[in-house]
């Protein structure tokens, strides 16, 4: 390890770590490409995500049980893989992430998985303040349009480009194997994660329903995503957007929703709001 490594990592430190007290290893946070959600970031959001990760806490599990074991991001870099294209065609990027760990006798076993590669997947959590249309450029945050995410338009897939990021929160280790995933708020379970797939998304009202669901459950766990459900149903385009952006809203911390939740799955919302 270089000085300046060790300089990086000491900035954040309370007093001055020598090498041997610490554990240093990378992870790729996200990247430009179109992910399962059928988002992806611009390339204005990445340079965002690049500062906004520096300093931020990656947890390994939100059992509390393990609360001391976290890791820290010292510094980002965007990285260009030139042998790796988009599902649409531009050049591959990524960014990675450096993190640092206090070596400790309760986490020694956690980084002999790191250096293993069992626990390189990562979840990031952040908030975009624009979604745009790939194929018209509107703000699906503040307007709707005809294009439907997951539909081709001639040779192009109809996605949601995440811009302008205004928040950047803590990270996390995935235990199960998932695509690094791009999105505006990634609060999931591990469960709903899995159960997550758009696989023939062809209507926006529908996705934007969907996006109202998995908003809901990390506002209130299963109980609010059912409630929120049952409203969204009946709902016209002009009002899922307006609600969608309210659950946002909510869960970046900006709004209080009344939902009818029983309190065993409020406190999910606290273990998985952490800033
Ligand atoms: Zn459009």
């Amino acid at each position: 390890m270089n000085k300046e490594i060790l300089d990086k990592i000491n900035r954040f430190t309370r007093r001055p770590l020598a090498e041997n007290e610490l554990y240093t290893f990378s992870v790729i946070l996200c990247d430009n490409d179109i992910d399962r959600d059928i988002e992806c970031f611009s390339d204005k959001a990445l340079d965002m995500l690049k500062d906004g990760f520096v300093g931020k806490t990656g947890v390994f599990d939100h059992n509390a049980s393990t609360l001391n074991q976290n890791a820290r991001i010292y510094d980002t870099e965007l990285i260009s893989d030139d042998s790796r294209l988009t599902k649409d065609g531009r050049p591959y990027k990524y960014l990675k992430g450096y993190a640092y760990m206090v070596r400790t006798d309760d986490n020694k076993n956690l980084i002999a998985e790191i250096d293993g590669g069992i626990k390189k997947e990562v979840s990031i959590s952040c908030s975009a303040s624009k979604r745009l249309c790939s194929v018209c450029g509107c703000d699906r945050n503040t307007t709707g349009c005809a294009h439907s995410k997951g539909k081709l338009y001639g040779n192009n897939l109809c996605h949601t480009v995440l811009d302008d990021i205004t928040d950047t929160y803590e990270w996390s280790f995935v235990a199960v194997p998932s695509q690094v995933n791009a999105g505006v708020t990634k609060h999931f379970s591990e469960t709903e994660k899995l159960s997550y797939i758009p696989s023939a998304v062809s209507d926006n009202d529908e996705s934007i329903r969907r996006e109202i669901r998995r908003l809901a459950f990390f506002a209130g766990g299963t109980a609010a995503a059912e409630t929120a459900s049952v409203s969204a149903k009946s709902m016209n385009t002009a009002q899922l957007v307006k609600f969608r952006n309210s659950f946002e809203k909510y869960c970046t911390g900006g709004l209080k929703l009344q939902l009818d939740t029983k309190s065993e799955e409020t406190e999910n919302y606290e273990e998985f709001s952490m800033k």
